[in-house]
């Protein structure tokens, strides 16, 4: 049967069509198999906008209709072009699923009334409480920690504990961040916010700008490279990115160090997903959400990008779970979006941009 969503070319009308890939891909063949034709009423298409990238979730879309038969059509973009796209196609918009990166996002999308609650046992049975959203809009489904790294050259480990302690004078003319504009230090300002409160956060984050070595770099990689080419010491990253380096390096003179493992632990973000308010596909799109947080697929979820599954169930990849153990943060990420505009504030009060 048809699926009932627009065209192609009825999407290319709302003039929206700006995703990085510009197509709707669909991530299996029209082979015209159709594993599904004895259940006449069983849809066989769930459309996704994803703003994570296209290399790393097909192969499980793939999965997904290997498996179920459903196919899987999404386009792939950075989280506020598809934010803006839903809004502006209301109603109309072919999407079931909203899959993005950071909490903070998914708050946005959430506050932006994009979503629809997913009542699940099963979603409720593999994410934790703190990696999904309170009113069910939307669940975590891979766990980054946002950490410290340091150069293994000039940094011995014991002269680090906390990510407070990154703003002593002993880290002055050594530290590189990256820019305040971007939703990672945003949403750890705000959850440091969450557990310190404004004025010792206030403190903590200008004396980080005291110490600033470079101005803020536009991604984590580039804050990284600026260590190795030793122009800081330390610097705060995603797990993922450090993978991405030493993967290609397994040398490489950088290493992962967790902070506040004394304290509240470190900072750890979500990608996640949640179900359009506006979904065609609604039972097709929870069934989907259900199956990417089962044990079977979170796996591979979080081994493409190097993260942590969600579902604590699973273990992390082998090359991951080399960087060691460590005791996260366990406030709800929630909060990161909820203090975003308050951390927008306090960065830009302590000139961090
Ligand atoms: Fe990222």
């Amino acid at each position: 049967m048809k699926p009932q969503l627009p065209s192609l070319r009825q999407l290319a009308t709302v003039g929206l069509l700006t995703s990085s890939a510009g197509l709707l891909l669909s991530a299996c063949s029209d082979s015209g198999d159709n594993e599904t034709s004895e259940t006449a009423q069983e849809p066989t298409e769930v459309t996704v906008y994803s703003a994570r990238a296209e290399h790393l979730i097909q192969p499980i879309f793939e999965r997904y209709t290997e498996e179920t038969g459903v196919k899987v059509r999404y386009i792939t973009d950075n989280a506020g072009a598809l934010i803006q796209r839903l809004k502006a196609e209301g109603s109309n918009t072919p999407a079931d699923l909203l899959l993005t990166v950071d909490a903070g996002n998914l708050w946005q999308a959430s506050q932006e009334g994009l979503f629809q609650p997913v009542e699940s046992e099963v979603l409720e049975r593999n994410i934790p409480e703190h990696l999904q959203a309170d009113d069910n809009e939307w669940f975590g489904l891979s766990v980054r920690a946002r950490t410290i790294v340091y150069s293994t050259e000039r940094v011995d480990p014991s002269e680090l504990s906390t990510y407070e302690a990154l703003a002593d004078d002993q880290w002055e003319g050594r530290l590189c961040l990256r820019t305040a504009k971007k939703v990672y230090n945003q949403s750890l300002v705000a959850t440091m916010i969450n557990t310190l409160g404004e004025e010792q956060t206030e403190e903590i984050v200008g004396g980080w700008v005291d110490n600033l070595a470079t101005q803020p770099h536009s991604n984590d990689t580039s804050a990284m490279e600026a260590v190795l080419a030793g122009q800081c010491d330390v610097t705060l990253v995603n797990t993922y990115y450090f993978g991405r380096l030493q993967k290609e390096n397994p040398d490489v003179k950088l290493a992962i160090f967790w902070p506040n493992q004394d304290g509240r632990g470190v900072h750890v973000n979500v990608s996640g997903a949640g179900l359009t308010r506006h979904a065609k596909q609604p039972e097709a799109a929870k069934d989907l959400l259900e199956w990417l947080s089962s044990p079977q697929a979170q796996e591979a979820f979080a081994e493409a990008n190097q993260e942590y599954p969600a579902n604590d169930s699973v273990e992390p990849s082998d090359f991951v779970a080399e960087w060691g153990d460590f005791k996260a943060d366990s406030v709800n990420v929630e909060s990161a979006g909820r203090l975003q505009s308050d951390a927008i504030k306090l960065m830009d009060r302590v000139n961090y941009r």
